[in-house]
């Protein structure tokens, strides 16, 4: 019996882990479920999966979550409550599957604790990448993607010569906008943003998916995973999502995984790697359906992000965690109608242009450069006004 940690239980990818865990009840057992605030979702939670401990990081949801918890797992509250959870001794495997930096620190102490990790949190990598992989590296420890286009790569990845890698080849679906011009998503609403035509996520990165951020992040996730540098990391459109990524290697074959969208398969993947199990969903690609599988070139000048992101990775340094929490910065702004659509992209742009990169050597120096771009940003949407 495997026991796994979840944290982000309640999100997306976390109650998607324990579809997969539901399903495979005879090889795990969510030894802790952590979330932020969702109180009511994780009671349910904690009664059909019975775990071992429980933790709430929102000192509020906290106390509610213990005022009404009469079980029997130990219940941990605040801040330090993932890391708490990651180093408990009746955890074989953690899923990070929080949202945001938050998974930065729980994903180091996973690592040092010696659990095998799988990996859906992209700022992690994006931010302290070299902090983790640097991590890894002493620990020995394999970290298993479940980030729908980084998981395809690693399978591309499988059993093949690794000094032969030519070129990674993200896939983006393009989201709700793709084919759309400047002019056109000058009035796009939240509404339109979260229509994504391919996959149902979490708000964050359903709107990074509209902007094409969400794919910027992906590039500088894929650098530190498999260590490419940036200009052997290229991006293209498939609008169907059904293949969710490529290796091209040096003797010109490109290796491509496809499967149906449905991020059960890469998040099964991570938890039985190497084996692989039957399909969550028991369904399989309908060749019969598909009269052609659809590439192009993404449209650079209209989602920029792209560009910005290829800039911040190979700025190094902070310059990442910069972009990461502009991006974060300008999407809650956008949220809440205080800033247009195609101001995400000026807000980004406005914090990398002034950033002045410092390398990272600690988690501090993270957060550090986190607290600068969030108040750059911020400082930048004030002075935009409201729209
Ligand atoms: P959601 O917003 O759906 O869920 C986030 C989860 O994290 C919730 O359980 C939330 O708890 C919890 N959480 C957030 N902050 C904290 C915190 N400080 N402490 C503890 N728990 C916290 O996000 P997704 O599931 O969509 O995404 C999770 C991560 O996976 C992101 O990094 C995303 O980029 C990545 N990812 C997601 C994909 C998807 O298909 N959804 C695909 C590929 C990557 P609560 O609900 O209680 O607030
Ligand atoms: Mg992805």
């Amino acid at each position: 019996m495997k026991e796994i940690a979840v944290l982000g239980s309640t999100g997306s990818i976390g109650t998607q882990t324990l579809d997969v865990i539901r399903l495979h009840r005879d090889r795990f057992h969510a030894s802790v479920l952590a979330a932020r605030s969702h109180v009511d979702q994780l009671l349910a939670q904690a009664e059909e999966f019975q775990p071992h401990c429980i933790a709430v990081t929102d000192p509020e949801a906290g106390r509610a979550f213990r005022a009404a918890y009469a079980g029997p797992a130990k219940v941990l509250t605040g801040e330090n409550a993932l890391l708490e959870a990651v180093k408990r001794t009746d955890v074989d495997l953690a899923v990070v599957a929080v949202v945001g930096i938050a998974g930065l620190e729980p994903t180091l102490e996973a690592i040092r604790q010696g659990k095998e990790l799988a990996l859906a949190n992209k700022e992690t990598l994006v931010t302290g990448g070299a902090l983790v992989t640097a991590a890894a590296d002493r620990a020995g420890c394999l970290i298993r993607p479940v980030d729908s286009e980084h998981s395809a790569i690693f399978q591309c990845l499988l059993g093949q010569d690794q000094k032969a890698v030519h070129r990674l080849i993200l896939t983006a679906s393009g989201g709700p906008f793709r084919g759309k011009t400047r002019g056109e998503l000058a009035q796009v609403t939240l509404a339109d943003c979260l229509k994504h035509p391919t996959w149902h996520m979490g708000q964050k990165v359903t709107i990074d998916s509209a902007t094409m951020f969400n794919k910027g992040l992906e590039i500088i996730e894929a650098h530190w995973l498999f260590r490419v540098p940036y200009d052997r990391i290229r991006v293209v459109v498939q609008p169907q999502s059904l293949i969710h990524s490529m290796v091209e290697y040096e003797d010109g074959s490109i290796l491509a995984q496809i499967g149906n969208p449905d991020m059960r398969l890469p998040i099964q993947f991570a938890l039985t790697y190497p084996e692989r199990l039957p399909s969550p969903s028991h369904e399989f690609v309908d060749w019969s359906a598909i009269s052609s599988i659809l590439v192009s070139e993404p449209d650079e000048k209209v989602f920029r992000s792209l560009r910005m992101a290829y800039e911040a990775g190979q700025a190094g340094g902070d310059a990442a965690a910069a972009f990461n929490a502009a991006d974060e910065e300008a999407v809650a702004a956008f949220v809440q109608g205080r800033l247009p659509f195609l101001g995400i992209y000026d807000v980004v742009e406005h914090v990398l242009d002034g950033w002045q990169t410092r390398p990272v050597e600690s988690v501090d120096a993270v957060w550090d450069a986190d607290r600068r771009a969030r108040e750059a940003a911020r400082a930048y949407i004030r002075g935009q006004g409201s729209c």
